[in-house]
């Protein structure tokens, strides 16, 4: 195929919006260090930086039978997770649906609902649940929680749809402990933790150590072992004497919600305003599955109003036209198919477009879009994870002489970074621009395989150690 000159000049200014220079790259990261620092300083700051309490992270020695209970995605799950001390571990789960009804009645309903799951699962796996001894269990809760101890914190506001009434500003832990205790179930709920938590605790668990956890999937977030002396918000907090490092959940979802440093283009600001939180979670926008391809879909509908039109000959389909409607599984699908007349066949099959209304050309056009939204993103990934390199002294902005065989193990998990074609690629280029390729090839990106389950026994262990 080849495209008109007129066409090949509007492709090439919107790929010019696109673009992120290395010094654009620099510039992020430094602003995103220096939003960890003012988080670490203060309360209610754009990026949140939430203590979890959580003072170590485990070297694969653990050991134990715990459960643990992830409410936050679309599923409720129960799991018994046991621990080999051998970095290898047993899961046995059960995946329970939370109705829309429970998602938006009264809390006490939901939790009630929670213990209900719990203790079907334990009947289901021949539990004696009339143990003398507790059973211990760890939550994973992936809402935003202002937490003040392993066991205790306070949910800030619902998000992903939820609204049960009667929960913000109440201590989830005791919410579910206080359900449990209704059904006289014996089980106790000793550790409250984040998914990106879950996901920084089970890698070192397997792997044997972890700086950092994060996640690339319908969101992005991410949580780093610090130094509790920077986390200057904390005070003298007595009960944390002897201790020097906790685990920080950064929220950087959050990065640049006053929209300074990010690039955004005409197609990012239509996406932000049309979204139910203007302004908010900015640099998730920019990155995460939840988004991408929505930006494509408002790229490509721009092309097939352009006049003449560049795209589909100007015409559109209903799952091209509504909101949200052409998901990032596609651009994925997309970027897999190995020739341009495969290429169509996705479209066909995932916009709904009769075949002969898609010709080459416009195969061509969309794989270059999916390209240059899901390039950008893996790019700006890139900045979360210097910039947490770059906070813990594992590495300097703009790479310089660093030293030492020393390998940096990230917990990651989320369908964009495990299924989206060449993202981590792309992470990992931005990177060498960032921190140097010494460094960049001494980073080990590797699934936390079931990160809430595994992240959640480890955090009640570590309760249960405490006590
Ligand atoms: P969650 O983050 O809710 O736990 P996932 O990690 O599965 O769940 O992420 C779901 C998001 O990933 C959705 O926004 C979806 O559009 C996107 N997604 C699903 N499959 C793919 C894929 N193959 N490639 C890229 N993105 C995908």
């Amino acid at each position: 195929t080849s495209l008109s000159p007129a066409t090949v000049e509007v492709l090439d200014r919107i790929e010019h919006l696109f673009q992120l220079s290395n010094d654009r790259l620099i510039d992020i990261t430094r602003q995103f260090v220096e939003d960890y620092n003012l988080g670490l300083g203060e309360y209610n700051k754009a990026m949140a930086m939430i203590p979890t309490f959580v003072t170590g992270v485990p070297d694969g020695s653990e050991k134990g039978t715990f459960l643990a209970l992830d409410l936050g995605g679309t599923n409720l799950r129960v799991c018994e997770v046991t621990l080999h001390g051998d970095k290898t571990f047993t899961l046995r789960q059960q995946k329970y649906k939370v109705s829309e009804e429970l998602k938006t009645g009264e809390a006490t309903r939901l939790f009630d609902y929670l213990a209900d799951s719990v203790d079907a699962f334990l009947t289901e796996m021949g539990h004696e649940v009339t143990d003398v001894e507790a059973l211990h269990l760890g939550l994973t809760f992936s809402f935003p929680v202002e937490q003040s101890a392993l066991d205790k914190g306070v949910l800030l506001t619902w998000t992903k749809g939820f609204a049960a009434r009667n929960a913000i500003g109440k201590d989830v832990v005791k919410l579910l402990q206080d359900a449990f205790d209704r059904k006289h179930l014996h089980v106790r709920c000793c550790a409250l933790v984040n998914d990106t938590v879950g996901a920084l605790l089970s890698r070192a668990y397997t792997s044997g150590g972890c700086f950092l956890g994060a996640i690339f999937g319908t969101g992005t977030n991410g949580a780093y072992v610090e130094d509790i002396s920077k986390i200057k918000k904390l005070g003298d907090s007595t009960s944390l004497l002897g201790m020097s490092k906790m685990v920080v959940n950064t929220e950087w979802g959050a990065f640049n919600n006053s929209r300074s440093v990010l690039p955004s283009t005409p197609f990012d600001n239509k996406l932000d305003r049309e979204s139910i939180n203007p302004r908010f979670q900015a640099y998730e926008k920019f990155i995460s599955g939840m988004y991408l391809g929505e930006i494509t879909r408002n790229l490509l509908l721009n092309l097939v109003d352009a006049s003449p039109p560049i795209l589909f000959n100007g015409n559109s389909t209903p799952i091209l036209n509504s909101h949200y409607g052409f998901d990032t599984a596609y651009m994925s699908d997309v970027e897999n198919a190995s020739n341009l007349d495969e290429v169509q066949k996705v479209i066909v099959e995932r916009v709904g477009f009769k075949p002969e209304d898609v010709s080459l050309d416009d195969a061509k056009i969309v794989k270059w879009a999916c390209h240059l939204v899901a390039a950008r993103a893996a790019k700006l990934s890139g900045c979360a994870v210097a910039s947490v390199l770059i906070q813990t002294g594992l590495a300097k902005l703009g790479g310089g002489s660093s030293s030492g065989d020393e390998r940096f193990s990230v917990g990651v998990d989320g369908s964009l970074i495990q299924h989206y074609p060449n993202f981590e690629d792309g992470l990992r280029a931005s990177l060498r621009v960032l921190v140097g390729s010494d460094v960049e090839s001494r980073v080990d990106i590797g699934l936390a395989k079931d990160g809430s389950g595994v992240g959640a026994a480890l955090c009640a262990l570590q309760a249960v150690k405490q006590e």
